[in-house]
């Protein structure tokens, strides 16, 4: 035990070491780990903060309260020392993507959706961008922290809350998994009158009648929303009423794809269409931002695990099919060509959002709400481009033997 608690005290020491002179400490703590993209209001860091919070900020702390605040998160503190977060020169990431930032802000391309005022008043200059890594690397630029509605961005977890309770097998009896090569709120079902997939509106709005359909319809807005605050490590989700009662409104495709759909028996027993569709309107009103859309993005990139509390929110298996159809179907009429060019699981909606998951790596979203002729943001397509272009982060960029010049700007477990 004493041996033991020696050992500790070396490893402690050697991190303060590396913090240099001890009344500087706690401040060279804040500054190196936040070099290494982890900021103040990351909750791991607040048992840390909690020791701190007891002395003045220019106090002189001892070698023991100094033991005593680092101690929580000294597994952390020795990977950005050592290197070994997933991007251990986050700084010199980070600057390229404020430059992809900056030269896709010049796009001035596209219109915001109109089919609701609430979206069609949306300033349209509007750009945010937030990143985040498994290891809870974040990075975010412009209008990061404003809010927007997720729309079709709530589509993959949504999927991913049905999966949870309903198992693979359940939700594809009901629902398919090809792309329709259709608009994304087209009258048309797939061959054997079911969806085609849950990231267009009739797999969507399916999608909702797999969720806690035995709940009352308040029941089953709050679990959507506590999910949500879990994947993105404890922040609360918002929620538009004004866009909310405007879906509704002007709903009336949507209602006419759930009609369709009772007629062909495609929900299961017992589902109130009506409530359905109110519940699929308020979860398309959800509101978020791109920092904690990164967030989410960062969970699904992580298996699951949200990198921020280290809390399974989602079984591995269900990221998996989730990536899978954000992959084939989650652009739109796009899909197929962002897979090409792109080569990443991505969703985007009509309020001008684009999540995208870089496997094992990080997650991120854009924010733009001027769309291009298939409702994606233009701003957010070229984020993507240009990300992909400087970084190996297409599916395929990376195969044996690959004489590509992008970097790679990820830790390499092994060498070639
Ligand atoms: N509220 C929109 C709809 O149901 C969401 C679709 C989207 O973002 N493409 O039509």
């Amino acid at each position: 035990m004493e041996r033991a608690d020696a050992a500790e005290d070396a490893r402690l020491r050697s991190i303060l070491d590396l913090l240099g002179d001890p009344r500087r400490a706690r401040h060279a703590l804040g500054e190196a780990l936040s070099a290494h993209g982890i900021h103040a209001d990351d909750p791991r860091l607040a048992a840390t903060q909690q020791v701190f919070a007891r002395y003045p900020d220019d106090a002189a702390l001892d070698e023991a309260t100094l033991f005593e605040a680092i101690r929580p998160n000294a597994r952390l503190l020795e990977r950005a020392f050592l290197g070994e977060l997933v991007i251990p020169d986050f700084a010199s990431f980070t600057t390229e993507l404020r430059d992809i930032f900056d030269e896709t802000r010049a796009l001035e391309d596209g219109e915001v959706a109109t089919y609701i005022p609430q979206l069609a008043r949306v300033a349209p200059g509007h750009y945010g961008v937030s990143a985040c890594t498994v290891d809870g690397q974040r990075f975010s630029a412009g209008d990061s922290d404003v809010d927007f509605t997720a729309q079709s961005c709530m589509k993959p977890l949504n999927y991913c809350f049905a999966l949870e309770e309903n198992g693979e097998d359940e939700v594809h009896r009901i629902i398919g998994r090809e792309p329709s090569g259709r608009g994304f709120n087209e009258l048309t079902l797939n061959k054997e009158n079911r969806p085609h997939n849950p990231m267009i509106n009739a797999g969507a709005i399916a999608t909702c009648s797999l969720i806690r359909r035995g709940a009352s319809v308040a029941d089953r807005f709050d679990h959507v929303m506590e999910q949500w605050r879990r994947l993105t490590g404890g922040r609360k989700a918002g929620f538009s009423n004004a866009v909310y009662l405007s879906e509704k409104d002007k709903g009336d495709r949507n209602y006419a794809l759930g009609y369709f759909m009772k007629e062909k028996r495609v929900f299961p027993e017992g589902t109130d269409l009506l409530q359905t569709l109110e519940f699929y309107f308020q979860c398309c009103s959800i509101e978020t931002s791109c920092e904690r859309m990164a967030l989410v993005a960062a969970t699904l990139a992580n298996g699951g695990i949200c990198p921020m509390t280290g809390e399974r929110v989602l079984r591995f298996s269900t990221v998996r099919s989730c990536l899978s159809l954000m992959y084939s179907c989650g652009m739109y009429d796009f899909s197929g060509e962002f897979a090409f060019t792109i080569g990443l699981p991505a969703k985007s909606g009509v309020s001008g959002g684009l999540m995208v998951v870089v496997p094992n790596v990080l997650g991120f979203c854009t924010w733009s709400p001027r769309l291009d002729p298939l409702g994606n943001s233009v701003r957010g397509i070229a984020f993507c481009k240009e990300l992909v272009g400087r970084f190996n982060f297409h599916n395929y960029d990376d195969l044996v033997g690959s004489l590509d010049a992008k970097r790679d700007p990820r830790r390499r477990m092994l060498l070639r």
